[in-house]
């Protein structure tokens, strides 16, 4: 009996794991407003001089203006 339930606790910290390594994967929202695509929102990432970031459809068209080079 023991040796069941901490079987299955091993499989919760297995799933917890995986579950952490794909949620810090799949971030995906607006450099600016923070929204994604949970919020309706499609993301494209654009390559700056300080890096990738990634904007919503709104902040896209206004990325070079509001991001200093
Ligand atoms: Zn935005």
């Amino acid at each position: 009996m023991q040796e069941a339930s901490r079987a299955i606790m091993q499989d919760m910290q297995i799933l917890r794991k995986s579950h952490n390594l794909q949620s810090s994967v799949s971030v995906v929202e607006c450099y600016v407003c923070g929204k994604g695509l949970q919020d309706g929102h499609s993301i494209t990432a654009k390559t700056l001089p300080n890096g990738i970031v990634l904007f919503c459809d709104v902040h896209y068209s206004l990325q070079n203006i509001n991001i200093p080079k």
